[in-house]
């Protein structure tokens, strides 16, 4: 849509703000009250976890994906925004996120040129049952945003328990060969971007990572929309 367009249009449809539905600026996602709220991550950040240095609980451990980069904390409009986009398939909240995410890829991953960007998937019956993966609507978001080519490369074989709900000790080995990948020239020599909601441990990444390398992949970075401030130990 051309500028003069779009003005016209939102004068009969305002731009709203994509988490509490106030009327906004054309052209923005979020309203300033909403941005007020927070809590963003902000730098100096971990270049390994992207959590605030002073919040980072990685211990500098490396990972089969090279850093993540988030927006938000797992808190304020982070936690209610996911929230919104798991109890409904809501675009403009993706949108919303995206446009974020975007910002700290700008600001992080600035100089990197990604072949493609990958939702980690969620095991098929478990999609079905919510009809989508949250992941993948950021994803889409996040490619239409960014124009990086969304490719579904990624395909998880079991079930798994949520990984917060286990011991440190079950943690490491429940998402062991739960994914693969479905194609793969997909990964072969790519530089690949990962995309999910939330990183909590970094094991759901880390096993996907790994998955994408063994297939091939010259690089795997990731972003999510938010972090859980995670001060236990990070497995
Ligand atoms: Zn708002
Ligand atoms: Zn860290």
């Amino acid at each position: 849509m051309n500028r003069a367009l779009s003005w016209l249009s939102n004068l009969f449809f305002p731009q709203r703000c994509c988490l509490c539905g106030k009327v906004i600026e054309w052209r923005q996602t979020m309203c300033a009250d909403c941005r007020r709220e927070g809590p963003y991550v902000l730098p100096p950040i971990c270049d390994l976890c992207g959590r605030a240095e002073d919040t980072c609980s990685c211990r500098k451990r490396r990972r089969h994906y090279e850093r993540c980069v988030m927006p938000f904390y797992y808190d304020g409009i982070g936690k209610s925004g996911i929230g919104q986009l798991k109890n409904a398939a809501d675009s403009a909240v993706a949108d919303g996120f995206a446009a974020e995410m975007a910002e700290v890829m700008r600001r992080e991953y600035g100089g990197i040129a990604f072949d493609c960007l990958m939702p980690v998937p969620q095991y098929p019956k478990d999609e079905r049952k919510k009809g989508y993966n949250p992941a993948a609507l950021l994803a889409q978001a996040l490619s239409r945003c960014t124009g990086i080519p969304y490719v579904d490369g990624l395909r998880k074989l079991y079930h798994t328990k949520p990984q917060k709900e286990l011991r440190a000790v079950a943690r490491s080995g429940n998402l062991l060969g739960a994914f693969t990948v479905d194609e793969p020239t997909a990964a072969k020599d790519k530089c690949v971007l990962l995309v999910d909601d939330t990183i909590t441990t970094g094991s759901t990444l880390d096993e996907c990572a790994k998955m994408l390398k063994i297939y091939g992949a010259r690089a795997v970075y990731a972003v999510t929309a938010a972090s859980s401030i995670y001060k236990g130990e990070d497995v």
